[in-house]
């Protein structure tokens, strides 16, 4: 059995056909179908220095600057609304910084039909310079975080771990939306780093992360730097002191001989004596006596070891001394340990540090 094809007549051109493609024949509804549209020349702004876009009155995103130049045609292009799109490939042709060619093809269907298209667009590039990027230029800055360590200079490893831990969270910010999360201008001495920063948010955000890694606390003063449209403008210092200690140094603290481990917002510490953990506040264990470091020690000859007692030999007089034998005690007689001489006697200390 065969199925009958009813037999139309196209309304526009009056030829015979099976099928009507909204009210008229397929040639006539192709003669008239648009399946893409996109303006011949197209124009955008891009930031000279950082890639940023302005758009709508606001410069935005940090993109390379061919996506910026692909996100553009895209957000161009218009599409029939009832053509299905099976494949939009661009291919874009930079000319000069300023010049682009972009080639647009479609692959689509319509009512089962399959079509293709292709669309050529100039892009012109527009080079100025972002709000951000003229105020780093003139050396903005809302804050000035000043890393200091309390009683002591900051070492070399903690200005470097700051020096990650502000540059990451600035990007980080960056990424979330604020422009002037950046670094106009930094300075270092031996007493510790002071840091520039376009935006005061990221700033305290620097502050908390700092001292949540490495201990301490921060603090703000505002000064009034200058009045503008009858608002006042403040610029922000951010104290930020490290802990007085850090981890590895002895201490003596309430008749214990105690090890940092870690300093965060408590002091983490070893007894030597006994291995028990002993977690202190940071204002308290700023009241301890420093003894000392590894680097401190000197070498003694252990003479003998007993139950809960070990004697060694003080390399200063050479006279035999007897301690309370530490818990990390591992060397055998005869061999020597690090000890430190201290006005508490005597202090074994263990032979790794394990920071
Ligand atoms: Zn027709
Ligand atoms: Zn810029």
């Amino acid at each position: 059995m065969q199925r009958l094809m009813k037999e139309l007549i196209c309304p526009k051109c009056g030829n015979t056909t099976h099928n009507l493609y909204e009210n008229v024949c397929k040639t006539c509804f192709f003669k008239q179908f648009k399946l893409a549209e996109l303006d011949p020349v197209l124009s955008i702004q891009i930031c000279a220095r950082c890639g940023s876009k302005y758009e709508r009155g606001h410069w935005t995103d940090t993109k390379h600057d061919t996506d910026t130049v692909l996100e553009k045609v895209e957000s161009q292009l218009l599409l029939h609304e009832n053509a299905d799109i099976i494949e939009l490939g661009f291919e874009p042709q930079k000319l000069t910084p300023y010049q682009y060619i972009v080639n647009v093809y479609i692959q689509a269907e319509i009512y089962g039909m399959p079509l293709e298209e292709k669309l050529t667009t100039e892009v012109r590039v527009q080079r100025g310079v972002c709000d951000a990027c003229s105020r780093i230029a003139a050396g903005y800055y809302e804050g000035i975080i000043q890393l200091r360590a309390s009683n002591r200079n900051p070492t070399d490893e903690e200005k470097k771990k700051c020096d990650h831990l502000v540059r990451d969270t600035l990007i980080r910010m960056e990424k979330k939306g604020d422009r002037l999360a950046f670094i106009s201008n930094m300075s270092s001495s031996k007493e510790g780093t002071d840091y520039y920063i376009g935006s005061s948010g990221a700033c305290r955000q620097i502050c908390k992360i700092i001292t949540s890694k490495l201990g301490g606390e921060h603090q703000e003063s505002p000064s009034l730097f200058s009045q503008r449209d009858g608002k006042e403008l403040y610029r922000v210092s951010y104290a930020v002191r490290l802990p007085k200690y850090v981890p590895g140094d002895i201490l003596y603290f309430n008749n214990q001989v105690l090890q940092i481990k870690k300093c965060d917002k408590k002091a983490k510490c070893i007894d030597l004596q006994t291995g028990k953990k002993v977690i202190a506040s940071i204002e308290d264990i700023e009241k301890a006596e420093f003894l000392g470091v590894y680097n401190d020690a000197i070498r003694a000859v252990l003479v003998a070891i007993e139950d809960n007692a070990i004697m060694v030999l003080d390399p200063t007089n050479y006279q035999t001394v007897t301690l309370k034998k530490p818990f990390f005690l591992t060397a055998r007689e005869g061999e020597e340990i690090p000890v430190l001489k201290t006005e508490y006697g005597i202090i074994p200390i263990p032979e790794e540090i394990k920071a």
